[in-house]
């Protein structure tokens, strides 16, 4: 099943997502786990958080595929003995990052719930993060790189951030209008999203 995902403006994006009861059903989990994925493909993210299809708990998933798959040219510019960075295609339930550490970069991040905005967000290089897996393995893992980053990003909206809170004041104030208008549902978007409005509109 195809969630509509959330735009900007909805509270469930602003608060701290609760653990994931040990006792929840393992079909239950399974299922939240497939329509998120089927959910994030049909809208061409790399990641998806659960209050993102309005749910306030603690789970993301996320492939990083599209982010660091090669085509021929990119192969070619690769320098010798430089490893291109592997896909991670991973659900994550209750995480807790245990650490960011290593030099800070910058990219120009997009969320699927704040449709057509990009901006330069600057995170830390590595991470350690304890999480279960879907079959609720306990992993305490290290990831860098693009993973690390997709990671950072799903793991802020378990926190209730958005990526638009990391950005200096003079860039918010810049974009205030603009993300106004996002969750009113004034934006393009190629698939199904949930606005604060919806309700009140119709
Ligand atoms: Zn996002």
């Amino acid at each position: 099943m195809i969630y509509s995902i959330v735009a900007i403006g909805d509270p469930v994006l602003k608060t701290k997502a609760k653990n994931i009861a040990a006792d929840l059903p393992a079909a239950e989990l399974k299922q939240l786990i497939a329509d998120m994925y089927e959910t994030m493909y049909s809208a061409s993210g790399v990641g998806l958080a659960a209050p993102q299809v309005g749910k306030a708990v603690r789970l993301f998933v996320m492939d990083s595929g599209p982010m660091v798959d090669l085509d021929e040219e990119d192969l070619a510019e690769l320098e010798e003995g430089e490893v291109p960075e592997p896909a991670v295609k991973r659900a994550f339930i209750n995480p807790q990052m245990v650490s960011e550490t290593g030099e800070e970069w910058g990219f120009e991040e997009g969320c699927l719930s704040i449709p057509g905005v990009r901006e330069l967000v600057t995170r830390h290089a590595d991470i350690v993060l304890r999480y279960e897996d879907e079959n609720r393995q306990v992993h305490e893992e290290a990831f860098s790189g693009m993973a690390a980053r997709v990671i950072q990003h799903e793991y802020d909206h378990l926190e209730g951030i958005l990526f638009t809170d990391k950005l200096s004041g003079f860039k918010k104030q810049l974009l205030k209008g603009k993300l106004a208008r996002i969750s009113k549902g004034d934006v393009r978007h190629e698939y199904r999203m949930k606005f604060v409005g919806d309700g009140r509109r119709r």
